[in-house]
């Protein structure tokens, strides 16, 4: 029994296999983050540090590296007070890095008198929270082509402070010299306007990726361009911070702004996350990442971007 035993786990350490995410560990990781106990997630508060710490601990579940210091959580200064990023690295068969990022933080408790006061974010953005928690989880057990950095960002909404600070942090220059791409998951959790197992990307139009994406497509996956492009989320969400970087980084969402009603309301809730295209979108993500290496993926910015 005791030789089965050795035999099996030394065919599973061998054997890299990457590991589906089910429908209910996103249920379990996007309810907590949007759960009222986190009361809006609001940077400088109890709840928003409570929010970093839970990501780290799914960071250390995970076997992720630290990105940089003894700890997850990368520390900036808040109007006096330290709040902080959370990112963690996976180790690949390479040093060229591919990164995942989402905000954690969300805009509170309204002050509003009424039953619902709580801004939960489901939506905005602890699904896309979920998403790089989900990579994660799917990488969990294999050594992938490229090596990964998972960016929880604090202070989206009071004007990209978290994706501000950390893109700044000397620390992490290795770390960004390395970085092929940026993907910044915001607002996953409906039907895109495309449908099932879609989403869309801001900026395609200044750079490859989503074309190299779609030509290494596993499991259905559609990256669409931005049908919103008018709005500029190019330039106005946490992936600016690192284009201004020359670091391909574009944000990635399912959002139609012509129908979601919870946009920045409280009904921004655990009701509003359609839970099973969350979760094909995850695995189609890691599988379509599982098909990539330095040779096949190295995306470039034409000359119509502006990296200012
Ligand atoms: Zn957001």
């Amino acid at each position: 029994m005791k030789k089965l035993t050795y035999l099996i786990l030394t065919f599973f350490s061998a054997t890299a296999f990457a590991q589906e995410v089910t429908q209910d560990r996103v249920k379990s990781v996007i309810s907590t983050l949007a759960s009222d106990e986190m009361k809006g997630r609001e940077i400088g508060t109890p709840e928003n540090e409570n929010a970093a710490n839970y990501i780290a601990k799914l960071f250390k579940e995970n076997n992720l590296e630290y990105c940089t210091g003894d700890s997850y959580l990368v520390p900036f200064d808040y109007k006096g007070k330290t709040v902080y990023n959370v990112c963690g690295i996976k180790k690949g068969k390479s040093e060229k890095t591919v990164g995942f990022s989402g905000h954690f933080d969300h805009i509170g408790v309204s002050k509003r008198v009424g039953e619902d006061t709580i801004y939960n974010g489901a939506d905005d953005d602890a699904s896309g929270i979920t998403t790089l928690v989900g990579i994660s989880d799917y990488f969990k057990n294999q050594k992938p082509e490229f090596s990964m950095v998972f960016m929880a960002f604090n202070g989206e909404e009071k004007g990209m402070l978290g994706s501000t600070a950390i893109a700044a942090d000397k620390n992490l220059d290795k770390i960004y010299t390395n970085l092929s791409a940026l993907f910044n998951f915001e607002m996953l959790a409906t039907e895109s306007e495309f449908g099932k197992n879609a989403v869309f990307i801001t900026g395609d139009e200044f750079s490859d990726l989503d074309e190299l994406m779609n030509s290494h497509s596993e499991n259905g996956l559609k990256i669409h361009p931005d049908p919103y492009a008018s709005e500029q989320l190019f330039y106005r969400s946490d992936n600016v911070s690192f284009v201004k970087k020359k670091i391909i980084a574009h944000s990635i969402s399912t959002a139609d702004m012509s129908k979601i009603k919870h946009y920045h309301q409280v009904n921004d809730d655990i009701s509003v996350v359609d839970f099973e295209n969350l979760t094909q979108i995850i695995n189609s993500f890691g599988k379509t990442l599982e098909k990539l290496t330095p040779k096949n993926f190295n995306p470039k910015y034409n000359d119509k971007v502006k990296f200012n």
